[in-house]
């Protein structure tokens, strides 16, 4: 099974993403983007789903630092705003997608079968 760092500060939100993933992918979970990006280092997971707004570190810096090192290693961008110029931020840090919060599970699922 492949195997899902999700980085997400929110608990609700990230037990909403434990729940679309169960069963399809391993998963583990970081809390901020420092965490994140010492995860996916150590971790090596198949994917990375970054929220971006995190405390200590946000998502798009941690994107930034995992990418320098781990160029191959899809980084799924996950945000509550959907404007164009937030979507063009992740892109430029790095993302290879990304998918609006409220998270859709089949949406969900549907983006990361395209990267993993
Ligand atoms: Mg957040």
């Amino acid at each position: 099974m492949k195997k899902i760092l999700i980085a997400e500060d929110n608990d609700s939100n990230y037990l909403l993403m434990t729940y679309i993933l169960k069963g399809h992918y391993e998963f583990s979970h970081a809390t901020n983007g420092q965490e994140a990006v010492l995860k996916a280092l150590a971790e090596r997971p198949d994917m990375v789903l970054m929220d971006l707004k995190m405390p200590v570190m946000d998502g798009l810096e941690a994107t930034r630092q995992i990418k320098s090192q781990m160029p191959n290693l899809p980084v799924l961008a996950v945000t509550a705003n959907a404007f164009d110029n937030d979507r063009q931020r992740a892109m430029d840090a790095g993302c290879c997608d990304f998918i609006s919060k409220p998270v859709n599970a089949a949406e969900c699922l549907k983006i990361i079968a395209k990267y993993i």
